[in-house]
């Protein structure tokens, strides 16, 4: 079978036609893509930020489609149903963090968009890692919940107890969906961000307190139970532990280009923990998927034809996506 997608021929180059052929193996599952987020882990894999491999490149790990062939073994989803696809495609489905649903750290995690993802009229990956989309949630709106989405939800949801105080860095494409979810959750929200004009919308989010994300001071000064940061940029990280309340913790989502610089006095003062947390496995997708119909949490998106992936690319690229850039087919 043909898939009709777009691809970057090369890093940094401008998105162009491509096509390639595929076959449907055992265990997987063929989706007409419907719709794609765009994330910024799309931008740094065809800028080459991430390494020179998987070119001719074809973005996207976003997707909400529909289930148009099953692999042989394959017992579900069916085909015609409604489904979604995140960053991972593949793993080995045996081991001790696959049977957990904790997918993502399994050893063999394939990235849908390290080569064949969703800016494409189809994308194929195992059915394991292929999410029915609850009915109550909009196409669009849901398909940044399949990276995006769970990449905030499973740190709040595993670090932030209903009632605490939940930092946000960055209101961006993954910030904007962890104020809804912290807020969903019962936490106060505090969003730290670099833009003066993001205050209201984050504020309809859910935020009730907004800190100039660059400012050491008001960020000490902030008090916070967790602060997961989404940027990928170097900020005073050191200002960010101080804003941590005792038993704090400081998540990183979003990758700084250099190395942290912390003093562990930071950390022993209020017995504060530094750590880092990756998309979220099935489990962790399934219940963000429900959770997500039940509080009416979704993206703020602007949408655009698949046609036009290459300047909504570089919306996402430029921080203009207010909040997700999501294709359309
Ligand atoms: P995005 O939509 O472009 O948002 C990033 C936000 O970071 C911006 O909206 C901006 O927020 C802030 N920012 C940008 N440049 C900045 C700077 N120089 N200084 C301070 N803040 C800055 O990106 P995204 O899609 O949310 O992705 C964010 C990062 O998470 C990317 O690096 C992506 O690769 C990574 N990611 C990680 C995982 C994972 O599994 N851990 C999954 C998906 C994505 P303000 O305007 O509010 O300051
Ligand atoms: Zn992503």
């Amino acid at each position: 079978m043909q898939v009709h997608a777009l691809a970057a021929p090369t890093p940094g180059a401008s998105l162009e036609p491509f096509g390639y052929d595929t076959e449907v193996a055992p265990g997987e599952v063929l989706i007409r893509v419907e719709h794609c987020g765009i994330c910024h882990s799309d931008v740094h894999l065809v800028d080459g930020d991430w390494g020179e491999h998987g070119f001719p490149l074809v973005p996207g790990h976003e997707v909400v489609g529909t289930v148009e062939q099953l692999g042989a073994g394959v017992t579900g989803p069916e085909v015609g149903d409604r489904v979604g696809l995140g960053w991972q495609c593949g793993a080995c489905h045996r081991c001790r963090y696959c049977v957990r649903g904790e997918q993502n750290l399994c050893r063999q995690n394939r990235a849908t968009a390290r080569s064949r993802g969703g800016f494409a009229d189809r994308v194929k990956a195992q059915a394991p890692l292929v999410f029915p989309v609850p009915d109550a949630l909009d196409s669009a709106r849901a398909a940044p919940l399949l990276c995006g989405g769970v990449t905030t939800y499973a740190p709040i949801r595993r670090l932030a107890r209903p009632g605490d105080r939940v930092g946000i860095v960055g209101l961006g494409g993954l910030g904007h969906l962890g104020v809804q979810w912290a807020a969903a959750m019962g936490c106060g929200v505090t969003v730290f961000s670099g833009s003066p004009d993001k205050e209201d919308d984050a504020r309809r989010l859910g935020a009730d307190a907004f800190v100039d994300s660059g400012d050491p001071g008001a960020v000490a000064a902030a008090r916070c139970d967790l602060v997961v940061s989404t940027v990928y940029a170097d900020l005073d990280w050191n200002a960010y532990l101080r804003a941590l309340r005792p038993n704090g913790t400081l998540c990183f989502v979003g990758v700084p280009p250099s190395p942290l610089s912390l003093h562990a006095g930071q950390l022993l003062g209020g017995q504060k923990s530094v750590t880092a947390s990756a998309i979220g496995g099935a489990a962790a997708i399934r219940e963000m998927l429900r959770f997500a119909a039940l509080h009416d949490v979704g993206a703020v998106v602007e949408t655009r034809p698949l046609a036009e992936a290459d300047a909504a690319l570089d919306r996402t690229r430029r921080g203009q996506a207010r909040y997700r850039m999501v294709l359309e087919a």
